[in-house]
């Protein structure tokens, strides 16, 4: 049997997985279920002849007792000696969100497709790159090399309990690893070489209260926030409109730098709704925005943060009064693979050959675990490629299709033959 049918043959068995992976709700937050997906995973690829490892990312953010934050490694060593091809997907979900018409975790099929929370972003990825690393042992036991595959916690919330907490392990040593898919839904025919990278700061303005008939006698942070968000308007987005980026990010709008304001909140906390009396009448002595700010390859770290403490340093100097704390809340630095990375040209090859049309090139305007792979591990050849149409993540009436899945299977599966057997 070819491998292609070999994984055509198993699209029940491709299907009932898919199922069995929605139908656990690996809800995050705050993280519910995960030792129940790892340990299925577990059995299943235990008797695939997997040797397998379950792993909590004890002391990461969201473990405890009641949410441990599993981890599911499992490898398969070939006859003889060569590199490991790794498929990685995280097994967790965002909430499930209003507006379905179908049971978020029915895992109902209609026509070509599985519903589900998940079934797009990724338990289908999941599903299709075991069934394609099922298919290429039997089809060929004495591969070289090994296949290994995760099912890793966290993404959706960062990755700190997932693939970072892995690779500080050295999971991902390229002294072990070799080649890392990631099977996110960017479509069967797309490669998607990386991520843009993302600061995440807050900013309070300082103000001083006083009786708000006389805000003279105060300092009202609110204003000097407003002549802040004028900077922002008038210097700092049109600075970033102006970059733009060689990464080819999806869609259009991120191919280039971008920034969203969060929040904002200023003065006295807001009531709840049954609170049925007026506010009291002061000068805010405090405001706060969160600032949402992603960056390009070509931009480093230094510069981004440079640019905004700049525009703040500068009202400081030139506006009466003004005072301001910024507080850094994240970091994740972009990632971007080499179009002649070995991992690249090879699923490339894939999809020309089993799909019959050339794959396009993207970037993910937001970030997935590449980022750990690549600066944690030191690991460079890596992509994102699976089945899923990468606008149904999280949305209502999520779905997978199953031709879909199966394409992409073949192309996985042709891929480990590329790079695992002896030429
Ligand atoms: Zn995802």
């Amino acid at each position: 049997m070819s491998l292609a049918r070999r994984i055509y043959a198993k699209r029940d068995d491709l299907i009932a997985l898919t199922q069995s992976l929605i139908r656990i709700p690996t809800l995050n937050p705050p993280g519910r279920n995960y030792h129940d997906v790892c340990a299925l995973l577990d059995t299943r690829l235990k008797s695939h002849g997997f040797s397998t490892e379950m792993i909590r990312a004890h002391g990461t953010p969201g473990d405890s007792d009641i949410f441990p934050r599993w981890n599911l490694v499992a490898r398969r060593e070939g006859a003889t000696k060569g590199d490991c091809v790794h498929f990685n997907s995280h097994h967790d979900v965002v909430e499930v969100g209003q507006g379905w018409t179908r049971d978020p975790f029915g895992a109902e099929i209609d026509g070509d497709k599985v519903y589900g929370r998940g079934a797009c972003d990724m338990k289908g990825g999941l599903a299709a790159s075991i069934i394609a690393a099922e298919a290429f042992i039997e089809e060929h036991p004495d591969f070289a090399g090994a296949v290994e595959i995760s099912a890793t916690a966290d993404e959706e919330s960062g990755g700190y309990g997932g693939v970072a907490y892995l690779a500080e392990q050295g999971f991902f040593d390229p002294a072990r690893v070799q080649h890392v898919i990631i099977p996110e839904p960017l479509n069967k025919d797309r490669i998607c070489l990386g991520h843009r990278g993302g600061w995440w700061a807050e900013i309070e303005t300082k103000g001083e209260i006083a009786h708000g008939s006389m805000p003279f006698l105060g300092d009202c942070a609110v204003r000097h926030m407003g002549a802040v968000l004028d900077q922002f308007e008038t210097q700092l987005y049109p600075a970033m409109a102006a970059r733009h980026t060689q990464m080819p990010v999806v869609p259009d709008g991120a191919r280039q730098s971008t920034m969203n304001i969060n929040s904002i909140h200023g003065g006295q906390p807001e009531q709840s709704d049954d609170y049925t009396g007026l506010p009291a009448h002061c000068v805010p002595d405090s405001c706060r925005i969160v600032i949402d700010r992603r960056f390009l390859v070509e931009e480093n770290l230094e510069e981004v943060r440079g640019e905004v403490v700049a525009l703040l340093e500068d009202l400081k100097a030139n506006r009466d009064k003004f005072e301001y704390e910024m507080r850094e809340l994240n970091v994740v630095l972009p990632s971007m693979t080499d179009k002649s990375a070995p991992v690249v040209e090879t699923v490339h090859a894939a999809i020309e050959s089993v799909l019959g049309v050339a794959p396009t090139y993207v970037a993910s305007p937001g970030s997935y675990d590449q980022k750990h792979i690549d600066r944690i591990g030191k690991l460079r050849n890596c992509i994102a490629y699976g089945p899923g149409e990468l606008e149904l993540a999280h949305k209502p009436d999520e779905w997978v299709g199953i031709t879909d899945m199966l394409d992409s299977a073949k192309v996985m599966g042709h891929a480990l033959g590329t790079l695992l057997l002896p030429k």
